[in-house]
Formats: structure tokens, sequence, C-alpha cells
């Protein structure tokens, strides 16, 4: 018994000894007394670290950004899982993150899009309050793609997207059967004006972002001042002047910011920052995006990317305009379509309960229907 006493003390020995004796220990101190001695910029010495590469760091910040910020209840307002398996995948991921509302659709300009349209709508179906539902399932050089595009609208859809407006660049976009060569192209003028009677926005990838098909989106700006037109991801491969040019000639024109891209993907440079003054300055049309982490390493990287905008703006005003409220703003000005006034004038007399239908928008529509629709 000795034995161990005598033995356990000596281990207690070496280990006192190795830890006064490590150079680490030095380090510390030499902090401790810069903490002490430098005053108020000692808060550097406990800032300056290398960038976290360890996951579960990175996991551990988002949880941080994610408690500072949940407030500002943040959309996402470009997400292409309108899979069954993708979007019940991402439920928790939502949850915690605090990822109020997902704007869903799936495949862009192609015959695949009109089956993910349907899935987009089931998931709204289900969560009404979680999922904007957008479709792109139309052939925009087909006279029909305004039928599909006014049934939609109608059935309670609340915007197009992402529509290829031109796409030569992104190796996915440039090979859809059904995109514009151009924003001018084929049936978009007509699509444009039906829209507007919507007031339904188009989420339009447009790419290269200069050039040609810039030209002509200008000028699809200029000649339907009355529609919406999100410019998909406007910072990929795109300078904030460029940005800042376009939004100051035309105040129909909203920014999708794809946050992933500049704040993790190396074609960016890696400089988020740059973008901070033009979002000050058009506070109101802004909002922000995962694209579901295209290029970078994956949805939640998308998700980190878009809190650390909202960090880098340090403005709660403005950060909860990006954030949230520019794009809710677009979705709740929607009214109540003829299609949905209908359903629920039948609804209300399989109910007997009434609504107050003179101010009704297309989302308290959509909701009380889709709710209906669960309770059968
Ligand atoms: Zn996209």
């Amino acid at each position: 018994m000795r034995k161990y006493i005598l033995l356990a003390a000596g281990i207690v020995i070496v280990l006192a000894a190795l830890i006064f004796w490590y150079p680490g220990n030095d380090q510390t101190e030499k902090a401790e007394l810069l903490k002490e001695t430098a005053g108020p910029s000692a808060e550097i010495v406990e800032t300056v670290a290398e960038p976290s590469v360890n996951p579960v760091e990175e996991k551990a910040a988002l949880a941080d950004l994610v408690a500072k910020y949940k407030g500002l209840q943040l959309i996402d307002a470009h997400n292409h899982g309108a899979s069954f398996y993708k979007y019940k995948g991402m439920l928790n991921t939502w949850k915690e993150d605090a990822v109020h509302q997902v704007v869903l659709f799936g495949n862009s300009s192609e015959p695949a899009a009109i089956d993910t349209d349907e899935t987009a709508w089931n998931a709204y179906q289900q969560y009404p309050e979680l999922i904007i539902p957008y479709f792109s399932g139309f052939d925009l050089h087909d006279k029909g793609s305004l039928e599909v595009v006014k049934n939609n609208l109608e059935k309670g859809y609340f915007g197009l997207g992402e529509v290829a407006g031109a796409s030569t660049a992104s190796p996915s976009m440039s090979k859809v059967a059904w995109k514009a060569n151009d924003p001018m192209d084929g049936y978009l003028p007509q699509i444009y004006d039906l829209i507007a009677a919507y007031k339904a926005p188009i989420l339009m990838h447009v790419d290269p972002p200069n050039g040609m098909p810039v030209a002509k989106l200008e000028e699809a700006l200029a000649k339907h001042p009355g529609t919406i037109i999100i410019f998909a991801h406007i910072n990929a491969y795109n300078t904030p002047e460029e940005v800042d040019r376009l939004l100051g000639k035309y105040p129909n024109l909203y920014a999708d910011f794809f946050a992933g891209f500049s704040v993790y993907n190396p074609d960016s440079g890696k400089h988020p920052e740059l973008y901070i003054p033009v979002m000050k300055k058009y506070p109101n049309r802004f909002m922000l995006s995962t694209d579901s982490g295209y290029g970078i390493g994956g949805e939640e990287q998308a998700i980190d990317a878009m809190y650390r905008m909202i960090d880098l703006l340090g403005d709660s005003a403005v950060a909860r305009k990006i954030a949230h409220d520019n794009l809710a703003a677009i979705i709740e000005a929607q009214p109540a379509t003829v299609t949905q006034m209908k359903a629920l004038r039948k609804l209300e007399q399989q109910t007997g309960k009434s609504y107050d239908k003179a101010k009704l928008s297309k989302a308290e529509a959509g909701t009380i229907l889709a709710e209906a629709a669960k309770g059968e």
C-alpha cells in the first residue's frame, strides 16, 4: 500500500514539473501580462486566432451566431431542395439554425422542373408556415408557358424561379433545355406583364453577369417597371460597383445575395465585407440565400455564411430587412387569387366557418387552405 502512495506522489511531482517547464505556460503568462498591462486593446490578444477549420468549432461558431440573431427570422430566398428526401432531410437543420422560411423549388427551366415544382407545392401544403413555393417548369419559348404561369400563380405559388434568363458559363444552368437566350427571349416579356398583375417576383439566373445578358436584363427592367425581378446570386462573379449601378438605375430590381459564395467560395476572393456598403445603400432590396450550398461545403455552411453577413452588417435595422423583411414584404403584398377565393368559399360551405375575405393575402389564404386540406 505504502509503495503505491509513494508511486502516486512521484507521478504528481513529475507532472507538476512538466507543467511548470512546459513552454506553452510561458506564452499563457505573457498573454496574461499583456491583458493586465495593455488596457483596452488587450482584447486583441484573445481574438487573434487562426480561422477555424475544425468542423466542430465551425458548428459552435454557427450556434453562437444563431443564438445571437435568431430573432431576425432569417429567410432563405433561394433553395433547390424540392425533392422529398432533400427537404425532409433539412427540416431539423432549418429548425436548429433558426431558418424561419425557405423559398423552395428544384430544377430550373427544364422538363424535370415540372416534378420538382409539384414537390415544392406538396412541401408547402405540409408546412405552410415554413415553405414559400416557387416554380420553374415551363418552356418560355412556348406560348403555353403563359397558361402554366397563370395557373400556378392562381393556385398559390408565390414566384417564378429559378428561371434561366441566360447562361453560358454555369456548368449546370447552361445545359438546361428551356433556358432563355437572354432575359427578353421567347415569351418572357408577356410573362413579366402577367406576373406583375399578381405582384409575383421572378428569380432569374443571368450569367455571365455582364455583356449582352445584362444589357437585355436592363431592357426587361426598363420596359416592365411594374415587375419585380430578383437577380439570382447577384454577387456571384460580379462586383459591388456593378451591383450598385444596377440597383441605382432600376427600382424594380432586387438582389438575391448568395452569402456562401462571397464567404466560402475561393472564386469570390472571400471578401464579403466589400458588399456591406452597397447593402447599406439599398437596405430595402437585398435578401439572403443559400442556393442550397452550390459550389461550397454544403447547405449548412451556406446558412452559416448568411449569419456571417448579418454579423458583418452590424446594424440591426438593416440586418432585419435583409434577413427577413424585404422578401417577406414581396410575399405578403400578393393578394389572394380568384382560384383561392373560390376554394375558400367552398371551404366555408363545407365547414360553416367564415373568413374575412375582403383583405386576404395570398399567403393567408394559402395557409388556411393548406391547413384545411391537412385536416381532411
Ligand atoms: Zn440556384
